[in-house]
């Protein structure tokens, strides 16, 4: 049975996609780039990468020497961190992988921030040793920095707080809340003086760090703990005679429109808000450093996956997909806080026209759960079509889950020549292969569990 007006549940973004991409959907299914071989792949569009980039510094371009940094997690691929590099952002990394892939990527080190949450002995040593900068997230690692640190290091030593301003609309994406596992939390009792006694004891700890949150967070909220940061810099400087603080990382955090073509807010709108907030962060007192990741990729990218079947279950419609919980963790996991617009293309790349029909969009995981989207109004799928999911440049294809052994999918960055509309692909990450799973899986120590004799 087919349902072709039934409201369904869990409806988001039901917008029409734009038809920006679509001469790149069909070039790559002409190209061979997504077909029955290679049924899912994850695709960067080039220049607009360098068009929000462009965007993010221009909003800044009143304010001399802010140092912007792509947060690695939110697109951990070695080409693009390059590109980014290539395009003026330095790299905020969060763990010993993030900090490898920047540095191939060839951002230098004094352009690096290691941010990881819970950094080993180890990884301290090596971003000092780098000149990386690192922030403490708690006044704990500040006392191991103490033991490790060599005075010619230069790296510059920050502390993160937790400006505990409160969350957004998705718990998981709030780090200021009372609880929140992140930084020093500034208003627990006793933490403000302890904070001014931590950057007392160590003149060479010179720069405050906040990231409020990211998806669901409003700017206003992010602004407000922005300026809680510029505060407490402004009483620790003030407090100890000598303008010790010199610069402010603001982290991150600028949520994304995932309902439809439009970017807002934009990097304007949160400049005017941190503004508004916090007049005095833009006095020139303090060099700046931001970390923003989604609102830089996620717009900037696509997945597009076959379908293999179609079927009828209980009255509903489904599509089996290739597209599922391995490249749309989030989305599948958390589908009312992750909703993503989905376009329907025929087997050639073309989109599909006709009357909508009301389907699940389900992946390729060996659970019920997986499926990217419920009951979504589309032109009626079938065997060998493709489907779309946009916005999805950051923290999807880039971030696999390796759930029931599926591959990594290969990621093709890709430009739209001027007049001719030609459209060329560059690999930016092959699919993964049968042979590498293996490997990860242990293949290495296959007999390691047998119990041999003599
Ligand atoms: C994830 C993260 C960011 C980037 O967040 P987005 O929402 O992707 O902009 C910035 N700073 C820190 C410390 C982060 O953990």
């Amino acid at each position: 049975m087919t349902q072709t007006t039934s409201a369904p549940h869990h409806e988001h973004g039901t917008a029409p996609p734009a038809a920006r991409y679509d001469a790149v959907v069909e070039a790559a299914v002409q190209q061979g780039l997504l077909g029955e071989g290679d049924p899912v792949a994850g695709f960067i569009d080039t220049e607009g990468v360098r068009a929000s980039v462009g965007a993010l510094h221009d909003a800044f371009a009143a304010t001399p020497g802010v140092l912007h940094t792509f947060a690695a997690k939110a697109c951990s691929l070695i080409p693009v961190l390059r590109l980014l590099a290539g395009s003026g952002m330095g790299c905020e990394v969060a763990s010993p992988g993030e900090l490898r892939l920047a540095l191939e990527a060839g951002f230098p080190a004094s352009r690096i921030v290691l941010d990881s949450p819970a950094k080993t002995r180890e990884e301290i040593r090596l971003a000092l040793a780098l000149g990386v900068a690192v922030n403490a997230d708690s006044l704990a690692e500040l006392r191991r920095i103490d033991a490790l640190r060599n005075p010619s290091t230069t790296s510059v030593l920050g502390l993160r707080i937790n400006p505990q301003v409160g969350g957004g609309s998705i718990g998981p994406m709030s780090t200021a809340t009372d609880t929140s596992k992140f930084g020093v939390a500034l208003r627990d009792p006793g933490a403000r003086e302890a904070i001014v006694e931590a950057f007392r004891e160590r003149p060479w700890l010179t720069r405050l760090h906040a990231h409020v949150g990211s998806q669901g967070c409003p700017l206003e909220l992010i602004a407000a703990g922005v300026a809680r940061s510029h505060e407490l810099a402004e009483e620790i400087n003030g407090t100890l005679g000598v303008r010790q603080i010199t610069s402010l990382d603001i982290g991150g955090g600028l949520p994304v429109n995932f309902a439809d073509e439009t970017v807002r807010p934009t990097y304007a709108d949160y400049v005017a808000a941190l503004t508004a907030a916090a007049p005095g962060l833009f006095s020139g007192h303090y060099a700046l450093v931001t970390e923003f990741g989604r609102s830089l990729l996620a717009k900037n990218g696509f997945i597009g996956a076959r379908v293999e079947y179609t079927k009828d279950a209980g009255g509903r419609r489904i599509a089996l997909t290739h597209a599922g919980a391995q490249t749309a963790t989030r989305t599948v996991l958390m589908p009312d806080a992750w909703p993503l617009r989905i376009g329907a293309f025929g087997p050639d790349g073309i989109p599909k026209s006709g009357p909508v029909v009301a389907q699940d969009i389900a992946g390729p995981c060996c659970f019920a759960g997986d499926v990217v989207a419920y009951g979504r109004e589309l032109p009626e799928l079938a065997e060998d079509d493709v489907v779309v999911l946009y916005d999805t440049g950051a923290y999807y294809f880039s971030t696999p889950w390796a759930y029931n052994s599926l591959p990594r999918p290969a990621v093709y960055g890709f430009r739209v020549a001027g007049p001719t509309g030609a459209v060329t692909f560059a690999t930016v990450r092959e699919p993964q292969s049968l042979d590498s799973i293996a490997a990860e899986s242990g293949l290495a120590h296959v007999d390691a569990l047998i119990e041999r004799d003599g």
